[in-house]
């Protein structure tokens, strides 16, 4: 390989680094927005629980949480490919337990200890036996009645 050839070999290495990382801080931000919309969604279910505490409408039909409910799934599931993406970008992922970056060959967190699973599973949200839907949301199994009257 001519000098000139490692040349512009090294350019466009540098080039695709810094295009990794303005990729990163892209999905970075994109996660903050979506870490900001979902606090919304959280408040908006306060405000429901507030509002019907108040007019003495409790407890409130599991519907009326279906929305802001799903929308938080929906994020939740979104903030967790761009995760996945960030991993691929780089050679290192995010404890689920502490958060620190870790790399992706690391068995155990080096700051918290947190054991990493081997298979790289999406994270699951519902309780054990029910099925998660194909695409991850509006599908979603609320808390039965039951659950809510705690069982005379
Ligand atoms: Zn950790």
């Amino acid at each position: 390989m001519s000098f000139m050839d490692k040349f512009k070999q090294g350019v466009v290495e540098a080039g695709s680094k810094a295009k990794t990382l303005v990729e990163i801080n892209r999905i970075k931000l994109q996660n903050n927005s979506k870490k900001n919309e979902m606090e919304q969604q959280y408040q908006e279910i306060g405000k429901l629980v507030f509002d019907a505490a108040e007019e003495g409408r409790w407890p409130l039909p599991k519907e009326q949480f279906e929305q802001p409910i799903n929308h938080i799934l929906q994020l939740k599931w979104e903030i967790e490919q761009n995760l996945q993406l960030i991993q691929n970008l780089t050679d290192e992922k995010t404890c689920k337990s502490c958060g620190s970056r870790v790399s992706v060959n690391d068995r155990f967190c080096s700051k918290c200890g947190y054991t990493f699973e081997i298979t790289q599973e999406p994270v699951q949200i519902m309780e054990e036996g029910s099925q998660l839907s194909e695409n991850h949301n509006r599908d979603v199994n609320l808390p039965q009645d039951s659950d809510y009257k705690r069982k005379e």
